[in-house]
């Protein structure tokens, strides 16, 4: 009898929820390709259709087809990232392709084309309502990316390069997460933690007992990178590691991303020319709200002007603090952080250390869900039911003001083997409300924040507070979303608009009104001073010139990468020597590269959109500065930027949604401002 695979039964769990216990690595691969055989039924039914091509009978069945696939792909790539082993990255690898020619196979259907130019070609005149013109709109633009105009002879072509794109993306990932995770900082003399703080030193120890060594390991996931890197006196260990950290995946050894990058980048130009682009860049902005290379590179070079003077300054202040303790010479990247860290104490007398008791973890998350019933009324509850991947996993069930349901939450908090750097948000179902049916998203956040020690509890520090509350608004535009079809709802918005929700709650961690109420010391349970406050926010404007131009140097790099309108031959390093160049404020180091560790645009969604980052800084200040008008708890406020922005997604065009919430087009100025760059 043939064993029933879970992935493709309906999930009697609740809130029909993933049931991770129940799920085999070796589920996935069978599960897929059943699943995309149904599709393919499915898409066969709108072809096979001989009505005249509407909305309702071609749009909306496409939106509404490979349901279950959907469902099964997004457990199988939120595993891969949160809790992947050598089995789950190499079956990702293995349906990889399955999943590109599926799609392909989609978009490159003529008679389907055909059906969806029909009802593109009409949409002004067939009485469709906003968002299904959208969606309309939305659905012909990725058939004409996906290739459907193509002629047949580049269609081969075409296939190969996507397939191939997908493969090397996925291998530059993989290939950055082994060298993050090859390295470590092994040390047995005490006299080298000088400068550490106990915690950090701790976190050490643990880390040496897990690989049964002794003393003390560090390595260059961030709770243990960051905190090295801003406190250790020894200079040569920090350029050991910085070194490390800046050289992973080029080093000339197997998980070396030069090639990678060069291929991505060629058959990226390759591709936006087989569909008639000029660059990449052009491809991928056509639909963003800097809607071409001219406005993007425009916007950057603006800001650029502005924070220059800025970024001068402060690097001269750090140049100047590490000459004072006795540096002697140039500033070397491997002493910024830890001479700005000196600096900073200094200025403000607050530093991670002093913070870190007053965000004890438990604290945060409790203040960080508070805050969204406080702004917009929506309640969590506690729920220990849902089937979870790992048993630190922690669910919520949220509920709007009502008591109506609006989503599962999900919290995964601490670093792990198998758990990829950094954070974000993701969704294991979005919402929808497609055939009579509401269908309410499981939404969940995933970070690598300190883990308690045997001496303390978690405690964050400030960077990782603000970690928080970013992915935490950006859970909130998918849990708050109603929307009715799934391609629209929730984060599915503008790639330069989807970091407002996100970046707009960083804001509060500033804010004396909110860290009042909630921030204090785990052990004394004193409420955080007020002279902290007032430091945090004095402290918030510390280097802002050098980060905003650090932010664009990014942007220009990926901007470079993505704007070439030939084949790139100059090698990877010297390339992006040329693309940096008037950001640079360090002595060349040779042999370090961040292109080859840059997943955002290579492995990300982030290519030709990292300036999208500061655009969104652009809209969340000028957001929020209409919440300190009118008082950053105010209910009227925090409603509208709920309708307005928050449940909409992309429904609307993000240009008016904004215009709808603040009363006129986005300032440049409430971003000057909060930075310091302008009065
Ligand atoms: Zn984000």
């Amino acid at each position: 009898m043939k064993i029933e695979n879970p992935l493709l039964l309906d999930w009697a769990t609740p809130f029909n929820t993933p049931p991770f216990e129940i799920i085999n690595t070796s589920h996935f691969k069978p599960a897929i390709e059943e699943a995309i055989s149904i599709a393919e039924k499915e898409i066969r039914e709108i072809n096979d259709n001989t009505d005249l091509p509407t909305f309702k009978n071609t749009v909306e069945k496409l939106e509404m087809a490979g349901d279950k696939l959907g469902r099964i792909t997004s457990v199988l790539f939120n595993l891969n990232n949160a809790e992947t082993t050598k089995d789950l990255q190499k079956i990702t690898q293995e349906v990889s392709p399955l999943l590109t020619r599926f799609s392909n196979d989609i978009t490159l259907n003529a008679r389907l084309f055909n059906r969806i130019a029909e009802v593109y070609k009409t949409r002004e005149v067939s009485g469709l309502g906003t968002e299904e013109k959208i969606l309309t709109e939305k659905k012909y633009r990725n058939f004409i990316l996906g290739g459907a105009a193509l002629r047949e002879e580049n269609r081969t072509r075409f296939r190969e390069i996507t397939e191939e794109l997908a493969m090397r993306s996925l291998r530059f990932e993989e290939n950055v997460l082994e060298e993050t995770n090859a390295f470590e900082l092994h040390i047995t003399n005490e006299n080298d933690l000088d400068g550490l703080p106990e915690r950090v030193i701790e976190m050490a120890v643990m880390e040496a007992k897990n690989r049964n060594k002794k003393g003390w390991v560090f390595t260059l996931h961030f709770p243990s990178y960051v905190p090295f890197m801003q406190y250790s006196s020894k200079r040569k260990l920090r350029e050991k590691m910085l070194k490390a950290y800046s050289s992973r995946a080029f080093k000339k050894n197997t998980n070396d991303n030069r090639e990678n990058v060069q291929k991505i980048v060629n058959l990226r130009l390759e591709l936006a020319k087989l569909l008639g682009f000029n660059t990449y860049a052009e491809m991928v902005l056509g639909d963003k709200m800097a809607d071409s290379p001219e406005k993007v590179e425009k916007f950057l070079h603006d800001l650029y002007k502005a924070s220059r003077p800025a970024a001068f300054r402060d690097f001269g202040n750090i140049q100047r603090q590490a000459t004072e303790s006795g540096l002697i010479g140039k500033l070397q990247r491997w002493d910024w952080a830890y001479y700005s860290e000196k600096l900073k104490k200094k200025l403000y007398a607050i530093d991670d250390e002093i913070l870190k008791p007053y965000f004890m973890l438990e604290n945060v998350e409790k203040a960080v869900l508070g805050l969204a019933t406080k702004l917009y009324g929506i309640k969590f509850i506690r729920n220990n039911n849902i089937p979870v991947y790992n048993p630190e996993v922690r669910t919520f069930e949220v509920y709007d003001n009502d008591g109506s349901f609006l989503a599962i939450l999900y919290t995964d908090y601490h670093p792990r083997q198998g758990k990829s750097g950094g954070a974000w948000m993701t969704t294991y179902r979005d919402q929808k409300h497609t055939g009579g049916k509401e269908t309410r998203p499981l939404v969940s956040i995933v970070t690598n924040f300190s883990r308690p020690t045997e001496s303390s509890p978690s405690l964050l520090s400030f960077n990782e507070l603000t970690t928080f509350l970013h992915e935490f608004g950006h859970s909130l535009h998918a849990i708050l979303t109603r929307c009715t079809y799934e391609s629209l709802s929730g984060t599915s918005v503008a790639h330069d608009f989807v970091e407002l929700p996100s970046q707009f709650m960083e804001n509060f961690a500033y804010e004396k009104e909110w860290l009042d109420t909630w921030a204090i010391h785990y052990i004394t349970g004193e409420k955080i001073p007020q002279e902290i406050i007032a430091k945090i926010k004095a402290a918030s404007v510390f280097n802002e010139g050098y980060a905003c131009y650090r932010q664009l140097s990014f942007g220009f790099l990926d901007m470079a990468w993505h704007t070439l309108t030939d084949p790139v031959k100059t090698e990877v390093d010297a390339f992006e020597e040329e693309a940096m160049k008037k950001t640079e404020l360090f002595p060349y180091v040779p042999g370090l590269n961040l292109s080859v560790a840059f997943g955002h645009i290579f492995a990300g969604g982030y290519a030709a959109g990292y300036y999208g980052y500061k655009w969104a800084e652009v809209l969340d200040a000028d957001a929020f500065s209409y919440f300190t008008e009118t008082g950053i708890f105010n209910r009227e406020t925090a409603m509208s930027f709920r309708r307005n922005i928050l449940e909409k997604g992309g429904t609307k065009n993000p240009l008016d949604l904004f215009i709808q919430f603040r009363g006129r087009e986005p300032s440049i100025d409430p971003l000057l401002i909060r930075s310091g760059l302008k009065r």
